[in-house]
């Protein structure tokens, strides 16, 4: 009987251990875990409602240094495959304008389902199981060693275990939001090893930025598209809500363009964005509306703002621009109003960091793609396998982590 042992049950080691069960009979499968339960982060996923995957699945959502793969995998296991595989194990999705979710809204239906699956195959999990290492023998075995608590007469101990396994799946996750487990334990085991990495850096979170006048638009939630740039040369854009903070921006269209912040700034680069906080308006059509406006009433440039954009928007907008909101918009001169206008449309901010880990939603970076074949089996380790957020490849929001999970879970899993 093969042993397979998963390091990690979180979505991807829980995924590739029902895939493994599902295609091999004669499989004994254990999956050693640090956590006290299984799946703690799948909990936090789409604020508590989990979404899962995404019916618009192309390469270009999914980020890596050597992606070209990618597309291929996304072949191998699409949007209905996931919603399929959760289906046979009991569970009803929600299709919301693409993105997937359970039919309950409760990301704790996409955990229980996944434990209450793995129960039903007969696959053990070793709880309060931190791995430590893992060593290629000489007959094609891998001795994993963990580090195990355990409770002896009311006082919990730990104790050193060594498992023998005939194939060994690493699904340890990266580094972020490690208080839901995943604390970058992965990435030593992976080095150890001898496999080459990139280095992981916070993906998904807000950018810290230089200028103080954030602290008068904290709070503000506003359509906005958000231009990133690395030593001044655009690299990602996107638009959505974005959230003006104590510190600076957050909110999806800031999440889905830091990881490029993330690896400028490691690599010493000048970071900075340009944001737009009226899209859908020119600069032109802004000018002439805050003249038509002034000619209602000969009213405050303040208050003529107040009509077009968010107030506190405005006042971080006026203290950027260094002009009083009580000054009557007639007084203004051309330049000062082109000034405000170029303030809405292209407000530049010097990004100085972005958040760290433990406020990210995901990492960058990772075990290089060109470490795994296309069944993520180490090239130079047979037996071993990688998924999940320990590979170099990070998703931009909309269930595309989640189902990279399931994805390189599914096929590892089957392969072996
Ligand atoms: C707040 C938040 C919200 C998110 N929302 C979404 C979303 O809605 N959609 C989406 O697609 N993605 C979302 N993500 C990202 C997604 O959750 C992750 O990309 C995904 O869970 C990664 O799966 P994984 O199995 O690779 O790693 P993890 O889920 O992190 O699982 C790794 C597991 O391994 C265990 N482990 C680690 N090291 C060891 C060790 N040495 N020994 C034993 N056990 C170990 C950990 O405790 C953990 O249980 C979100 C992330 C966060 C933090």
């Amino acid at each position: 009987m093969t042993r397979l042992i998963i390091v990690g049950a979180g979505a991807s080691g829980m995924m590739a251990a029902i895939s493994a069960a599902k295609a091999n009979k004669d499989i004994d499968i254990i999956i050693l875990e640090h956590g006290a339960k299984p799946g703690r982060k799948i909990l936090a996923t789409g604020n508590g409602r989990c979404n899962l995957t995404n019916e618009k699945l192309d390469s270009e959502c999914f980020r890596s240094h050597d992606g070209a793969g990618i597309e291929g995998w996304l072949k191998m296991c699409q949007t209905k495959d996931v919603i399929d595989m959760f289906y046979e194990m009991g569970m009803l999705t929600y299709d919301k304008g693409g993105y997937i979710y359970p039919y309950s809204r409760q990301a704790s239906t996409v955990n229980d389902t996944l434990i209450k699956q793995c129960e039903r195959l007969g696959i053990k999990f070793v709880l309060d199981a931190h791995v430590l290492e893992v060593e290629p023998g000489d007959d094609k075995t891998f001795k994993v060693l963990a580090s195990i608590g355990y409770e002896e007469d009311g006082v919990r101990k730990k104790k050193r275990e060594c498992y023998i396994a005939d194939k060994v799946i690493l699904a340890c996750g990266g580094k972020a939001y490690s208080s839901l487990g995943s604390d970058g334990s992965g990435y030593k085991i992976a080095k150890s090893l001898g496999l080459k990495m990139i280095p992981s850096v916070p993906a998904l979170t807000g950018l810290k930025c230089r200028e103080n006048v954030y602290k008068l638009g904290a709070g503000v939630r506003t359509n906005a598209k958000i231009s990133l740039y690395v030593d001044h040369e655009m690299v990602c854009e996107d638009e959505g809500e974005l959230q003006l903070t104590e510190y600076g921006i957050s909110g999806i269209p800031v999440f889905q363009v830091s990881r490029f912040a993330s690896y400028g700034l490691l690599d010493g680069c000048k970071v900075h964005v340009n944001i737009d906080f009226a899209p859908e308006y020119t600069k032109e059509e802004l000018k002439d509306n805050i003249y038509k406006f002034s000619k209602i009433s000969d009213d405050t440039i303040g208050n003529i703002l107040d009509g077009m954009i968010n107030c506190k928007l405005k006042d971080m907008v006026l203290a950027y621009c260094r002009i009083e909101g009580n000054v009557k918009a007639s007084d203004l001169s051309f330049d000062e109003i082109e000034k405000i206008v170029a303030c809405i449309k292209n407000y530049y901010s010097v990004v100085i960091e972005t958040n760290d880990f433990s406020q990210a939603q995901v990492c960058a970076g990772g075990v290089r793609l060109s470490e795994v074949n296309g069944n993520f089996e180490v090239i130079k380790l047979p037996g071993l396998y990688i998924v999940g957020e320990l590979l170099d490849v990070d998703g931009i929001c909309g269930g595309y982590n989640l189902h990279w999970a399931w994805l390189t879970g599914i096929i590892a899993g089957r392969d072996v």
